[in-house]
């Protein structure tokens, strides 16, 4: 299967350089915001200004003519697409209408497409020597931490609030499906635990949020008392955003590395349907969950699954997986959220409340998909326990998060 995928490396411009790819940021920037603009005025009179006009009206000042003109066309081809998308009546989820955006408050970027004979030409990403050459500019040196093997489609500039330059190379590759294993899994994602899985194992949650909580929060104090835009103040700011992007980075280094393994692991990876956003506010709980960050581990898992030819489902939200008994099916009327252990009154099962989760998650979704009744799900278990053991520590790939997971079996 060709997929698309984002390669992002880290680069390092020089004084000179920077200045430059703050200019285009700049550019694209002013012209995303034309766009809006007169986007906006739509209500006010039948006299839209074109898109062409709208280029063609561009100041032709030094930062505006001084860019990489590709950067420009490139914005406007997105633009014409978000169109498109806004007044699409097909769409799920409806786009909002679009937003101006503001220097230092967006994250700034632009985007050149790839191909022979264009801006950038294949051969100016060059990942042997570490080097990438954009239009008008002398090469740059890129931290290559991985490789890619793939078409460049194209390639997004960006600077994050940490002042840090990034480029991301989509790239158009061959996915080799991974192999069958057999066996499917049944997830259920909690607080304490970041992950509850129907084969008995539990990673707990990685609590960096909190960690790095006392020193964000102190850096923020310490930033409302500079004065805004002083020197000091921004100096703070960056720390600030420092602190944030560390966090994002450890968190996507974990969920990156769990979701593939799931999916090199298992066959069938059912979740439950959760509607994070509803549950965000309550509040007493909100900390923990926006800490877990449950939906980026979703989206993973489940874009994962696509690439390699796995199944992923989610069951539905109603159904009450903690309340009922995974050996007998029995259904408690209510069980309090502090209750952890309990005893099920029809068949004397002592239950782990997450694990018994995450059984009944998976019972539910085999029968979803594949309509087991419950002879035959325990006929198809028995089959699942007998193909080849799936090694919990020693894929190589979660062996690199044991340093930040604790994880274990349940016995
Ligand atoms: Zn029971």
């Amino acid at each position: 299967m060709e997929i698309l995928k984002a390669y992002k490396y880290r680069i390092y411009p020089t004084k000179e350089q920077s200045i430059y790819l703050d200019r285009n940021f700049g550019a694209v920037r002013f012209l995303w915001n034309q766009f809006v603009a007169s986007f906006n005025s739509f209500d006010k009179g039948p006299c839209l200004p074109q898109d062409e006009k709208i280029i063609k009206d561009l100041p032709q000042n030094d930062w505006m003519k001084n860019v990489i003109s590709y950067a420009l066309q490139q914005k406007r081809v997105d633009w014409v697409e978000y169109k498109k998308q806004f007044f699409n009546k097909k769409r799920k989820v409806k786009l909002g209408r679009p937003k101006f955006k503001s220097k230092g408050r967006s994250n700034d970027s632009f985007r050149i497409p790839v191909a022979d004979g264009c801006a950038i030409r294949p051969k100016d990403i060059s990942l042997e020597t570490g080097r990438i050459k954009l239009p008008k500019m002398a090469a740059m040196k890129i931290v290559v931490d991985r490789k890619f093997n793939g078409k460049p489609k194209s390639v997004t500039v960006s600077k994050n609030k940490c002042n840090q330059y990034f480029v991301s190379i989509l790239v158009e590759e061959e996915l080799e499906l991974k192999q069958n294993t057999g066996r499917s899994i049944g997830i259920d994602l909690g607080l304490k635990d970041l992950l509850i899985a129907s084969s008995r194992m539990k990673i707990s949650n990685p609590r960096w949020f909190r960690e790095t909580q006392s020193k964000l929060k102190r850096a923020q104090q310490h930033l409302s008392r500079k004065q805004k835009s002083s020197n000091r103040y921004n100096k703070q700011r960056v720390k600030v955003a420092k602190i944030h992007q560390k966090i994002a980075n450890q968190r996507n280094f974990v969920y990156h590395n769990l979701s593939t393994w799931l999916v090199s692991n298992y066959d069938t990876i059912i979740m439950e349907d959760l509607n994070v956003r509803g549950m965000v506010k309550n509040r007493k709980l909100s900390k923990s969950i926006s800490d877990a960050a449950w939906s980026t581990l979703v989206e993973m898992i489940k874009y994962k699954a696509t690439w390699y030819g796995k199944t992923f489902h989610q069951i539905d939200r109603f159904y009450p997986s903690s309340k009922t008994c995974s050996c007998c099916g029995h259904k408690l009327d209510s069980l309090e959220l502090s209750v952890r252990e309990w005893t099920c009154p029809s068949c004397n099962t002592y239950h782990d409340r997450d694990l018994n989760a995450a059984i009944n998650i998976q019972n539910k979704g085999l029968d979803d998909l594949y309509g087991f009744k419950s002879d035959e799900l325990a006929d198809y278990r028995r089959r699942e326990e007998l193909s080849p053991e799936v090694a919990i520590p020693t894929a190589s790939s979660l062996k690199r998060l044991v340093s930040f997971i604790d994880f274990y079996k349940t016995t």
